[in-house]
């Protein structure tokens, strides 16, 4: 376990099989994004309950969508059609709630669980709402990761809800916005995940890899990554149709195909009452792999850029080699290595190899240019 050096509050949470709502470990929830009909509602929780695995339905009723004028979601009616999941499955049902006017609809309707998504998580005066209108229910609350990779954020989240009476609570992971273009929707930071565990050892946490994955075909391989760092949990997305989702259509699994990768998936033996998340090394070798991943994508964003200039200076005749330019990277980054006590050689050389690969991209760039002019 890496050591805790800063002074946390006593969070205790307890363990998700003493929740009293008959849960499985790992955790399995899944279900639309959005409930956008009573029929899709009904069509994706029966042909999910039918196998037995997945223990909670999830739908969110109200959106929140980044920009206007999309689907905004059902509203309070899809709460009866949870409420109709739940008598006709057994599964224990979860929305979104963003606001206390929706917590106090989650309670009179008698939803089991809520989760706080990303963007709400992100804001501590909502979080505050939520909690204060939560409290004295403990009914269980999953708090979403925020936007951006603030551990803080997050941790503050949690320790609100906590500070509010409620001891059932669970992290989502769904990975954070990238600003750069990526494979993936969302960039998971593994790392912040180890981290977080590291800081709440009682904290199960539950990954969301239908937002990390942001297409299909991409998230079982983030589901038993997630699986593998000894997570407690899944929350899939799945629609019985998703091709007509109204809301994140190309992330959605069909049931048929979530059972499958739910049959795939290699579960390890773990629980969430272990407070030894991984050990020491295998704790620090997983940082450095999601690190050594974001360096190779910041790199293939890197040779996009060059590449991009290769084009312009093709076509506006400059010479590939600039020599006050490389000098200039040279001086800062070794500069800004220095500041970060990296030696100096060891960024002058690992510049030297990026800057080779750029030119030889560049010098491909115009060479494709002098052979389709016939030179
Ligand atoms: C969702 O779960 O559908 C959702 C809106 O997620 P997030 O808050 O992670 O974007
Ligand atoms: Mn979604």
């Amino acid at each position: 376990m890496v050591k805790n050096t800063k002074l946390e509050p006593q969070i205790d949470i307890s363990p998700i099989a003493e929740w009293n709502l008959n849960l499985n470990y790992p955790l399995i929830i899944a279900g639309p994004c959005s409930a956008e009909s009573e029929e899709q509602v009904l069509a994706a929780a029966h042909a999910l309950a039918s196998d037995g695995r997945v223990k909670v339905f999830r739908a969110g009723v109200w959106k929140p969508r980044t920009r206007p004028g999309g689907f905004e979601g059902v509203g309070e009616k899809g709460l009866q059609w949870l409420k109709r999941v739940k008598d006709e499955t057994g599964m224990a049902v979860i929305t979104e709630v963003a606001m206390p006017q929706h917590v106090e609809q989650v309670l009179t309707q008698g939803i089991d669980m809520v989760w706080v998504g990303t963007r709400t998580t992100t804001n501590p005066f909502l979080v505050e709402q939520l909690a204060s209108a939560l409290a004295g229910t403990n009914i269980p609350v999953l708090i979403k990761n925020p936007i951006t990779p603030d551990l803080e954020l997050w941790i503050g989240a949690i320790e609100r809800m906590w500070r509010s009476g409620i001891t059932r609570l669970a992290a989502i992971h769904r990975g954070f916005h990238p600003y750069e273009r990526s494979r993936l929707r969302n960039i998971p930071k593994w790392e912040l995940v180890i981290d977080i565990k590291s800081r709440i050892p009682s904290l199960p946490i539950i990954c969301d890899p239908s937002h990390i994955a942001g297409t299909a075909s991409l998230v079982p391989e983030i589901a038993q990554r997630s699986l593998d760092l000894s997570m407690d949990g899944l929350m899939v997305e799945v629609h019985p149709n998703p091709v007509v989702a109204l809301s994140d259509a190309r992330q959605q699994l069909t049931p048929d195909a979530f059972l499958q990768m739910l049959s795939a998936l290699t579960f390890h033996q773990s629980s969430s009452a272990n407070t030894e998340f991984a050990d020491f090394l295998e704790q620090v070798r997983n940082k450095i792999d999601s690190i050594d991943q974001q360096i190779i994508e910041l790199l293939a964003n890197r040779m996009r850029l060059v590449e991009q200039i290769g084009e312009y200076k093709r076509n506006n005749n400059v010479t590939i080699f600039q020599l006050r330019r490389w000098e200039n990277i040279l001086e800062s980054r070794i500069e800004c290595g220095k500041k970060l006590g990296l030696d100096e050689e060891y960024i002058k050389s690992l510049l030297q190899l990026v800057h080779k690969e750029s030119i030889k991209k560049q010098a491909e760039i115009l060479r494709g240019n002098r052979l389709t002019n016939g030179e």
